[in-house]
């Protein structure tokens, strides 16, 4: 019997599986399905190009990623997105997001009033209420109808549409008008149009994955090991594997979807099984497209859309960071969600081009490369009734022996939360944490 066993090797489960390392344990196995690591990191170089296929950077403020990458030895590799500046889609035309703008609130005033994004009534009433001090309030208040109190029904409904909502709706991959319901970021969230805010690798997310692995005993990672069903048995667990083999373990670290733990979970903890499922999750698709030479873009990493289309933001890849593209070249990388998602490649590249066009003026005959990548449903939707299903989820583990969760669905989406929770999962599974720790 395996000691411990971890489902999943996306950044959360190799954290999980780092953690364990470092704290000298040795004896694990980390189970993942697909034949690569990683899950939503992952990069590909092709024509001289690097392009993401997921996450391309993370939050510089959050200390938790740039921590491993030390530990890993990845100091010298870390690059600061180059022009921190963020523009809005709206009606068309691409709107700089005001300065000091923190993610849902405006924390200067001037830069709204001198914004175009914004009626002269709007900005009178955000003029007005901004030096109110107004909290979400503890019943797990949604985004809009905060907005709406803090600012009043139409200077909130505004802020909500044209800077708030498309933020968000960036971040989490849900559809236009999701962010309604999503709850309130905190609002000591880094400034988006301040100083240089995210942080990458010379050589692309992945390159956080391929030292992970390295650096990982070899044989603890098994890939093209999907696991299909998990029982109890002799007091630990046993896991059934696509491949009609079994792995017996004594403390099981469930690093999947919540919606893939939901289903393994089921029989043996139903009540658990319950609220996990609820959980409700997006997906997204990104598509990179390169171009030689490089359009003329407006300066800054991209735009998010306030707009009603299916396009939900934008990044200047080459612009946002060094080294993503052949001297004079660019990349541009569009995502999609919400039922576009569903959209075939062809589709979504059709779309994704005339995007390009219409927006960014982009000639498409420049267009060498284009590359579709699907993530479905890899995005949970961080909802109004959030907070009480982690209430619910930490009474049902009260329940469990030997199990932790970890990954995206429980206390952020990022990937410095990600870390936080496979690390935290797996110092909950060799008993040095008390309580239940996401
Ligand atoms: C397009 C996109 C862009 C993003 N951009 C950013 C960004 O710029 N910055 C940022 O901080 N975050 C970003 N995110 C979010 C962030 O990347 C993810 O939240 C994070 O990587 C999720 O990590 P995870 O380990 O929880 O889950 P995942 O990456 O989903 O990994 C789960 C793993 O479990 C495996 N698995 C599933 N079922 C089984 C099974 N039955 N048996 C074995 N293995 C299984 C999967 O194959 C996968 O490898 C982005 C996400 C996407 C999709």
């Amino acid at each position: 019997m395996t000691p411990i066993a971890i489902i999943g090797a996306g950044i959360a489960g190799l954290s999980a599986a780092w953690e364990l390392q470092q704290s000298g344990t040795s004896d694990f196995t980390v189970l993942e399905a697909s034949a690569r690591a990683g899950g939503c990191l992952a990069s590909v170089r092709s024509g001289g190009f690097l392009l993401e296929q997921g996450a391309d950077s993370f939050l510089s403020a959050k200390p938790e990623a740039r921590e491993l990458c030390r530990e890993l030895g990845l100091d010298g590799e870390l690059v600061p997105s180059a022009v921190p500046r963020t523009c809005i889609l709206r009606d068309g035309r691409l709107l700089p997001l005001p300065a000091g703008w923190s993610l849902v609130a405006p924390t200067e005033l001037e830069p709204v009033l001198e914004s175009e994004l914004f009626s002269a009534g709007v900005k009178a009433e955000i003029r007005r209420r901004f030096a109110d001090d107004i909290a979400p309030t503890e019943a797990h208040e949604g985004l809009g109808s905060f907005l709406r109190r803090r600012w009043g029904a139409e200077a909130g409904g505004a802020i909500l549409t044209t800077i708030a909502g498309p933020l968000l709706s960036g971040i989490y991959g849900g559809g236009p008008g999701s962010a309604e319901r999503f709850v309130v970021p905190r609002l000591s969230s880094p400034s988006v149009a301040g100083s240089s805010p995210f942080t990458s690798l010379r050589h692309g997310m992945g390159s956080l994955i391929a030292a992970l692995v390295a650096r990982l005993r070899p044989g603890v990672l098994r890939l093209n090991a999907g696991v299909v069903a998990v029982d109890r048995a002799g007091g630990g667990w046993r896991l059934r594997l696509a491949s009609g083999g079994t792995v017996a373990c004594r403390a099981l670290i469930m690093a999947a979807p919540a919606w893939r733990a939901a289903g393994f979970l089921r029989e043996p903890h139903p009540r658990l099984a319950g609220v996990l499922s609820e959980i409700e999750y997006s997906s997204a698709v990104s598509v990179n497209i390169g171009f030689d030479p490089a359009p003329t873009l407006p300066a800054g990493s991209g735009f998010v859309v306030a707009d009603a289309r299916a396009l939900l933001a934008a990044t200047f890849a080459h612009q946002k960071f060094p080294g993503r593209a052949p001297a004079g070249a660019g990349v541009v990388r569009m995502f999609y969600g919400g039922p576009q998602a569903e959209w075939k490649d062809r589709r979504l590249a059709r779309q994704a081009g005339a995007d390009a066009r219409g927006i960014l003026g982009a000639r498409l005959g420049n267009a060498l490369k284009v590359r579709v990548d699907r993530w479905p449903r890899a995005m949970p939707q961080y909802t109004i009734e959030h907070a009480a299903r982690m209430a619910a989820i930490t009474r049902a583990m009260g329940e469990v022996k030997g199990l932790a969760l970890a990954g995206n669905a429980y206390s952020g989406i990022g990937i410095p939360d990600c870390i936080a929770s496979g690390r935290a999962a797996a110092r909950r599974i060799l008993g040095r944490t008390m309580g239940i720790e996401f």
